[in-house]
């Protein structure tokens, strides 16, 4: 067995280096924990950004991956693939969708929404609308497509020019929002909450004015739930919890509670604009993706996780809250469920450096904004020992 260093080390000679890696080799996981290859024990309150909701080798998801790789591991999308049947009615059963379309990430279920979107509103209104409005600080993905949708200069340089026909409005200002709409537009794009832009949860109603104006201008509404969708926000959706339907929903991350898999799902009238020949991915929805997101979402809906999520998104918050309290350069705690920010008016970039080195991982975002995304089974005891490091961190800044 290899050392962390070792490891590190040997990945420094050929791995890409498009990360910034914290010096950290997770070798195996249970529940909110991780290990490393010293053999040193982890709080995970990142989660694998968000990914692994059920917490690590989730005994269910672990099974159900076991059972169909025995059985069949990879066929094509020529075929009808019963995991993947199951999956798509089970996720349209508990949303507004009646068909969805599979595929393996967060970037590819956005690049087929926005495809959806293009070809059904060419279809519907004629050609020239094809414009996709998107947020500021927004997050939808690193291919191509997805960087132009994305509202961050940051992630778009060096790699013009990007795709055409997206324009960024304000998150949260629906006037900026209506003066960007014209004729050539024919969807909005938004995360009901925003992950990676800082944990930025819209003004109470916007959603619903959104949603008005795009039925106002006959354009799409598309809710990227990649991060927010499978219970992060304590309903399964995000979207449900202002009751706001979207056209087109997008999901990833945590749909198989590890496993790579995306979706997109939609309603059967713009589904239609995906006939056969239209679009595709090889692996999407293969059979032992698709078996671990059965388990995952049925463990999700049925082992009362989305009560674990709320209950301990509400005690973590309001630990968090008592440490703004105590320390005047925490300015906000901020989110839902367990997708929780709090903003400093200090950089939190070393802070994340500290509480890795004494076993707690987190993130941060936008520099300042520390973002708590644990498993949303984590414990309250847990949430305390995670707030007893984090205390000590912030009792050494100034
Ligand atoms: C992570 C994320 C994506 C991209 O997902 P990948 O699986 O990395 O392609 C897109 N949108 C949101 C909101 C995300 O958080």
């Amino acid at each position: 067995m290899s050392s962390s260093a070792e490891w590190i080390a040997r990945g420094d000679k050929h791995v890409a280096k498009n990360y910034g890696r914290y010096p950290l080799v997770p070798v195996r996981g249970e529940g909110c924990r991780l290990w490393d290859a010293d053999g040193k024990a982890y709080l995970d309150f990142l989660a694998g950004v968000a990914v692994n909701n059920l917490g690590h080798c989730h005994p269910k998801i672990v099974a159900a991956i076991k059972e169909q790789a025995e059985k069949l591991i990879h066929c094509s999308n020529f075929y009808h693939i019963p995991a993947q049947i199951e999956l798509a009615e089970i996720l349209c059963e508990h949303s507004f969708g009646d068909r969805v379309f599979f595929c393996n990430s967060g970037a590819e279920a956005n690049e087929a929404a926005i495809k959806l979107a293009r070809k059904y509103s060419r279809e519907k209104h004629g050609e020239n609308r094809f414009e996709v409005i998107t947020a500021l600080a927004s997050f939808h993905g690193r291919t191509i497509g997805t960087i132009s949708a994305t509202g961050q200069e940051k992630v778009r340089v060096g790699f013009e020019p990007v795709v055409p026909g997206f324009s960024y409005v304000p998150f949260g200002d629906i006037e900026a929002l209506q003066k960007a709409v014209s004729p050539r537009c024919c969807a909005i794009m938004l995360e009901p909450l925003q992950g990676e832009g800082g944990v930025n949860v819209p003004p109470a109603g916007y959603l619903q004015q959104v949603r008005e104006l795009c039925d106002r201008h006959d354009l799409l509404l598309i809710f990227d739930e990649v991060q927010v969708g499978c219970g992060r926000t304590g309903t399964l959706f995000a979207y449900q919890n202002e009751g706001v339907e979207p056209d087109i929903m997008t999901l990833a991350k945590a749909l198989a509670g590890g496993p790579p898999i995306g979706a997109m799902v939609t309603r059967e009238e713009i589904a239609e604009s995906f006939g056969p020949g239209t679009h595709g991915s090889t692996f999407g929805g293969n059979p032992l993706m698709a078996a671990a997101a059965n388990a995952a979402m049925k463990t999700l809906m049925n082992d009362g996780v989305l009560d674990n999520c709320l209950a301990m998104g509400g005690y973590l918050r309001s630990r968090l809250e008592e440490l703004k309290d105590r320390y005047d350069f925490v300015t906000e705690v901020r989110g839902r469920g367990l997708m929780l920010g709090m903003e400093m008016t200090v950089e939190g970039g070393d802070m994340v450096v500290k509480a890795l080195q004494r076993g707690l991982l987190i993130n941060c975002t936008v520099g300042k904004v520390l973002r708590f995304v644990p498993p949303l089974t984590v414990t309250r005891s847990e949430i305390d020992e995670a707030i007893e490091i984090l205390d000590g961190i912030l009792a050494e800044v100034g």
